[in-house]
């Protein structure tokens, strides 16, 4: 295999820093060991997220200077809907500048308390943004989809013996829509089969429940049906993409993951009325039709990047890339989960960091290492994003798996990126006595990860 290799060339760049080691070791400590609290200038490679900090082409810088800031009717909505409609074949189009504000638009419009919503898994937003109306969020992801261990090509298939049997014990009328997520974000960025979205949606059709896609990474989910599902390798991702649209009522989205743009998203739906609602919603909190809280630029940037991302040549280039660093992590005996997703490596940090006992923490020391050893920034997911405290004895349960995502931001990073990450591991494999446990002085009552503070034990 000759490749992966970037399917472009360097117009402008950026530079970034490595600051010394004494550097990094003092800033880390002035951040309470918290990577959420350093500063994004002194990182030298940021593996925070991959939302909203991808590479914008020549073709969506040069689409920001005709961006028409009319109030209505601006002509980049146009091209905005009509690029979004040609992928998804939806009637109506919603700007919205970022997906959680399509699910909040979505959300509190059809739910009641005590509805459900069932989706393979809920990302973190829509999670909440469903609880904030008291409804349920219920997670329905096939059994592999939770063992980091077994090799499945399509992780993110909903289990529809358990979806036929939820329906029947909620019942059709306290659940006001199904859901999925693609890829499947929280579960790994692993992607879903047509076949099971074919069910599914029959399923849901049967009982008259909508089905709306949570199409944050729709063309990496449709280069993976192309991958690896029979019958679709000679189809083009915009026919699979297609396709997948066609089984669904609608959709929300994040533009900052695969519209290629750093802020954006949109709901698109075909039911009229519902359309009409959701519009007055959209008009009270966000902005007119035509633009959704984006500005007129920001439409064609998506518009743009929504007509990139579904380049056959840009796909094989993010998905190998992805695996590329999972195999050489792989190489250097570093425990992954497998296969690597669309836009993520995950480390199995409770299993690599052995000397570190779980209240110490691995996964975070790992994230701490990372920085300090090598100027990477990872994120814990895992005993400190996840613990739970017993109400009696306050001692803190711990998850299943103690995590680090490594995510890749889209066009940003080259292979030798990649490459000197996987140094850092063997680097920090080698040398454990680096990864150092640590205990919190600070913590807020909910989602701690992102303020809590800490000091190294000895
Ligand atoms: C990022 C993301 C969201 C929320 O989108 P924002 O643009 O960050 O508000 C929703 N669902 C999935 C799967 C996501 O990855």
């Amino acid at each position: 295999m000759l490749g992966p290799v970037e399917p472009y060339r360097v117009k402008v760049i950026e530079p970034i820093r490595m600051l010394s080691r004494d550097e990094r070791v003092d800033k880390i400590k002035k951040a309470s060991f918290n990577v959420f609290l350093l500063r994004a200038e002194d990182i030298f490679v940021d593996l925070l997220t991959d939302s909203g900090t991808s590479a914008m082409s020549d073709n969506q810088w040069s689409g920001l200077m005709i961006g028409d800031e009319s109030y209505a009717g601006c002509r980049n909505y146009f091209h905005f809907e009509e690029v979004i409609r040609d992928i998804t074949g939806f009637r109506n189009i919603i700007p919205v500048h970022q997906g959680r504000v399509a699910e909040n638009i979505l959300f509190s419009n059809l739910l009641r308390p005590g509805d459900s919503v069932p989706s393979n898994c809920h990302f973190d937003t829509t999670r909440a943004n469903i609880e904030n109306q008291g409804a349920e969020a219920v997670d329905l992801v096939i059994d592999e989809g939770r063992q980091p261990d077994v090799d499945h090509p399509f992780k993110g298939n909903i289990d529809i013996d358990k979806l036929a049997e939820f329906i029947k014990n909620v019942g059709v009328e306290k659940i006001p829509l199904g859901m999925m997520t693609i890829t499947n974000n929280t579960g790994g960025g692993q992607p879903a089969s047509m076949e099971n979205i074919r069910k599914v949606s029959a399923i849901l059709r049967e009982n008259g429940i909508p089905f709306f896609f949570d199409a944050a990474r729709f063309a990496e989910n449709a280069y993976f049906i192309k991958m690896r599902e029979k019958g679709y390798s000679d189809k083009s991702v915009k026919e699979i993409a297609r396709e997948i649209f066609s089984y669904a009522d609608g959709c929300t989205m994040s533009a900052k993951k695969d519209g290629l743009a750093n802020i954006g998203g949109f709901l698109a739906l075909n039911e009229e009325n519902l359309a009409t609602t959701l519009t007055n919603t959209l008009i009270l909190i966000e902005g007119y039709r035509t633009y959704g809280g984006m500005a007129g630029r920001d439409l064609e940037a998506v518009a743009r990047g929504l007509e990139e991302v579904t380049n056959e040549d840009y796909l094989e280039y993010r998905i190998k890339q992805v695996e590329y660093l999972g195999n050489q992590l792989t190489e250097s005996g570093i425990p992954i989960i497998k296969p690597t997703g669309g836009h993520a490596v995950f480390v199995d940090a409770g299993n690599f960091i052995d000397h570190i006992p779980q209240h110490h923490y691995p996964g975070w020391a790992l994230t701490v290492a990372l920085y300090r050893e090598a100027g990477i920034r990872s994120v814990e997911i895992g005993n400190v994003m996840f613990a739970k405290k017993d109400r009696e004895t306050k001692k803190e349960i711990y998850p299943a798996l103690d995590l680090v995502r490594l995510a890749i931001p889209r066009r940003v990073y080259s292979n030798s990126h990649m490459e000197y990450i996987a140094r850092a591991f063997k680097y920090i494999k080698d040398n454990p006595s680096y990864v150092k446990g640590l205990k919190i002085t600070y913590e807020a009552p909910m989602l701690r990860h992102f303020t809590c503070r800490f000091e190294e034990v000895a």
